[in-house]
């Protein structure tokens, strides 16, 4: 049957699309990526992407009554940035839903950026590049495994620059024997770069990657909190200072240079997922294959609801194996299933307000307590910690806006037992 509904009524989601093949493999790394593919790989991996985007997408438009548009798209790594031609078909499926004015993001190597590959990503519309520095400290590019020198990385800023609207540098501290210099350089040279937004990682030591195992036998000590609080209130003044706005605790930008893409994660709005180890947050669907999802059972408009979190297998080869061309199941869990996917089952309004505030207490819009409260079903009335924390001006009210100062969201783990204590 064809998809007829009011356009007007469009389901605003974001869209993220993982490309997991990397020319080579950091070792603090722990996304879904490979190093080890050909080019039939490749050209099989973008067909299974071009079949879930349209399976997934024709879905949500036949339950809901309602076209998909998006508002952003991200495509994330892995290594994005090696591709071009490739995005062809998906991007002509993907053009047929797409906001006029989305925001569409690239994540790109230093290495692979080069006038062609921009000019390529520009005509098919690619707004936004996102490009992984993460120093410019040539003894920490070494320690940090990455196959660029400083002077690439300063280069592929400025030509990016010239062509794409809005760029942002991500940048990494934390780093074994980084001293706090080194990153007040990084900081500096990323001011003086010109770059208008910048996401700024502490290190972290995952279990399934060579420094996790590094760090589990002792032959490195990962930095001490006290450090890293240093690196961040530095982060806070050099960005301040040089005109940043602090939206979210590791991502700044300059006014007009917000990532869309990034508040549709932080407000708890829906994205849709597709690719190997990606994962994407949906309306809860009627229950038609008896998983209770939701209190809230379909919310389809642009207001936050809990929605369903799904993943897909993080290995290219399963995730190939497992994805079929076509999805004949008619709920939504039972589509993700079909597809390859896994629902978090144990997710329920508890953990999905925990989810909530965790993520928002962290970011310049705050807390919407309304929200808190429709999950809950119960008022705000906040713990004596918190009391005071408003009265120190730590924190505070907005409308329904629970807000925290931005010292504080490094702190996030201490608050948001307060908060969520506190209905
Ligand atoms: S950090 Fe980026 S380039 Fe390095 S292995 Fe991970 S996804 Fe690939």
């Amino acid at each position: 049957m064809a998809f007829q509904a009011d356009k007007g009524r469009a389901m605003r989601i974001g869209l993220y699309i993982h490309i997991p093949f990397c020319s080579f493999l950091c070792h603090y790394c722990d996304f879904a990526k490979t190093a080890n593919y050909d080019s039939i790989l490749v050209q099989d991996y973008f067909t299974a992407l071009l079949n879930q985007f349209r399976v997934m997408t024709r879905h949500l438009e036949r339950t809901s009554g309602r076209p998909v548009s998006f508002s952003s798209v991200y495509f994330g790594g892995g290594t994005p940035g090696l591709f071009t031609t490739e995005y062809t078909s998906l991007l002509s499926a993907v053009y047929e839903h797409l906001d006029p004015d989305a925001e569409i993001t690239m994540e790109c190597n230093p290495k692979n950026l080069n006038q062609n590959a921009l000019d390529a990503w520009k005509a098919m519309g690619v707004n936004r590049l996102s490009i992984g520095v993460q120093t410019l400290h040539k003894k920490g590019l070494e320690i940090l495994t990455r196959d660029h020198d400083a002077s690439t990385a300063l280069r592929a800023l400025e030509l990016a620059m010239h062509s794409i609207p809005s760029v942002n540098m991500d940048l990494i501290y934390g780093w074994p024997g980084q001293g706090a210099d080194d990153w007040v350089s990084d900081l500096q040279q990323l001011v003086n770069s010109g770059v208008p937004h910048a996401s700024l990682y502490s290190l972290t030591y995952e279990d399934r990657t060579p420094f996790g195992r590094m760090a589990r036998r002792g032959k490195v000590r990962p930095e001490a909190d006290e450090a890293l609080a240093d690196r961040y209130v530095a982060a806070r003044e050099i960005l301040g200072d040089a005109g940043f706005e602090h939206d979210e605790v590791s991502n700044w930008a300059r006014s007009g240079f917000t990532c869309r893409h990034n508040w549709v994660y932080w407000d708890f709005k829906n994205f849709l997922g597709i690719g190997a180890g990606a994962h994407g947050f949906l309306p809860a669907a009627k229950a038609a294959d008896g998983m209770a999802t939701s209190r809230i059972d379909y919310v389809v408009d642009d207001a936050i609801d809990i929605g369903m979190r799904y993943s897909f297998p993080r290995d290219v080869r399963t995730f190939l194996r497992r994805a079929p061309d076509s999805a004949s199941a008619d709920s939504l869990t039972a589509v993700v299933r079909e597809l390859g996917g896994e629902i978090d089952e144990g997710r329920d309004q508890d953990s999905a307000l925990i989810e909530y505030v965790g993520g928002a207490l962290r970011t310049r819009h705050g807390i919407d307590l309304a929200f808190c409260e429709k999950i809950t079903g119960q008022i705000f009335s906040p713990r004596p910690l918190l009391i005071e924390a408003l009265k120190r001006r730590v924190a505070w009210r907005d409308g329904s806006r629970l807000r925290f100062d931005p010292a504080e969201w490094f702190r996030e783990n201490s608050w948001a037992s307060e908060v969520l204590l506190s209905f």
